[in-house]
């Protein structure tokens, strides 16, 4: 929706409530989704309507602290793409002993791995509140784990919780949780037993005014369909009601690999193994890479085994799993080198060179550009196999003698080791 039309619908007294110094102002905010009209308490009920279903993605994206869900625009990927990976909870509940709370608090710990340059972990830990200080010693002892925190449980101790910690909150419920959502400015989340009944519990919670809503639907065998059908609603047939993000609970792998698929905005894990949630953490990292846009990494030059003055210099593409996999490889054989990353926008190696964007002018032009001559004194690069035949014209362009490597970075361990006995002999 433009501004102005936005404009026309705003009460033009430019009181500054919203925070914006005039209604103009807020209203090329709201075009620009970058706000939203409950921050003007002026506006007619009409008018309302009609901004919030203009001006927000078809499922609102809700920021909670550094945790960001929903904003999604479309039922499938390739229709563009999805903007909100659906942050993990590993729940706990406060009647652990200390000694499974210290087990599961090193569990937790022990959920990261580092892939494609990303540290993937569980964002949030969901916390069963059966007792207000049981809990509360619990949260205590979870403040070194440096995680958000959604509630889930009785309401009347969560709520005495909120000013300890703030977290997003689920009691059994929906409209006062929706309530303590607003005098706490957390999100909450609505549960229902089915779509329908989901829809009149958004709306009854959402004109009590709650702060951000999160929807849910409880029943074990509507678990596929349901996230399928709210998103279907939301984006397809533009349900106000549906257009929030959604929290699922599986049971197991199957229903966890699906929500994060199709089309959970948050994910409670409880009693999961660390190999299915390294599993999860990994689909949606997938899933949540844009597909128009290949992950890339920096160019420049990379040190690898603080490489010295004469250490060889490897070339390659700033395609990410290229990358990746070479800068493992080489890590791994030990041997001290210099990694020359050129810029092909992150395409792979042979692509790369097939669209003239891993060329000898390319290289020589990064060579120059990274100054290369100022790290190492070697004049000798050793290229991908697959690109075997630049060699003789990159040698002309670039000055340097090119040796042609493997065509797998595997097997570059073995290769170092040939080229540096001959170079000994
Ligand atoms: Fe205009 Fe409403 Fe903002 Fe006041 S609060 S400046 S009336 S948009």
């Amino acid at each position: 929706m433009k501004s102005l039309d936005i404009y026309k619908l705003l009460p033009k007294t430019n009181c500054g409530k919203c925070g914006f110094a005039t209604c103009l102002a807020f209203a090329m905010r709201l075009s620009a989704q970058k706000s939203e009209p409950a921050l003007c308490p002026y506006l007619s009920d009409d008018a309302r309507v009609i901004l919030e279903q203009q001006t927000r993605a078809p499922i609102k994206e809700i920021v909670f602290e550094n945790i960001k869900l929903g904003g999604e625009t479309v039922m499938y990927r390739h229709e563009k793409k999805f903007f909100s990976p659906p942050p993990f909870a590993i729940l706990l509940k406060d009647t652990l002993t200390d000694f499974e709370l210290k087990n599961k608090i090193n569990f937790i710990r022990s959920l990261k791995i580092s892939r494609l340059g990303e540290v993937l972990q569980p964002e949030l830990v969901a916390l069963e509140v059966t007792d207000f200080e049981k809990s509360r010693k619990l949260l205590e002892k979870l403040n070194s784990l440096n995680k958000q925190v959604l509630y889930i449980g009785n309401i009347d101790a969560i709520s005495k919780l909120l000013p300890i910690k703030k977290g997003i909150i689920w009691g059994k419920d929906a409209l006062k949780s929706a309530e303590i959502s607003k005098a706490a400015k957390v999100p909450a989340v609505v549960s229902a037993k089915s779509v329908s009944e989901l829809k009149e519990i958004s709306k009854k919670a959402k004109s009590s005014a709650a702060q951000d809503i999160i929807l849910n639907v409880e029943s074990e065998p509507e678990f596929f369909s349901s996230l399928v059908e709210i998103r279907k609603e939301a984006v397809v047939n533009g349900s106000i009601e549906l257009g929030y993000p959604v929290v699922s609970r599986p049971n197991n792998l199957e229903q966890a690999l699906f929500a994060v698929a199709k089309y959970s905005s948050l994910v409670v894990l409880e009693n999961f193994p660390k190999e299915e949630i390294f599993a999860l953490l990994t689909l949606r990292q997938n899933i949540f890479t844009d597909p128009q846009k290949p992950i890339q990494v920096e160019p420049g030059i990379y040190d690898i085994n603080n490489p010295k003055k004469d250490s060889p210099v490897l070339v390659t593409t700033n395609f990410s799993l290229t990358f990746f996999n070479l800068k493992s490889d080489l890590e791994n054989s030990k041997f001290p080198a210099y990694l020359l990353v050129v810029d092909t926008e992150g395409l792979s190696v042979l692509t790369a060179w097939a669209a003239g964007k891993f060329s000898p002018e390319k290289i020589a032009g990064a060579i120059s550009n990274f100054k290369l001559q100022d790290k190492t004194s070697s004049k000798k690069l050793i290229i991908p196999g697959l690109v075997a035949m630049i060699s003789g014209e990159l040698e002309e362009k670039s000055g340097y003698k090119v040796l042609v490597g493997p065509k797998d970075s595997s097997a570059l361990p073995a290769y170092l080791k040939t080229i540096t006995a001959k170079t000994a002999k």
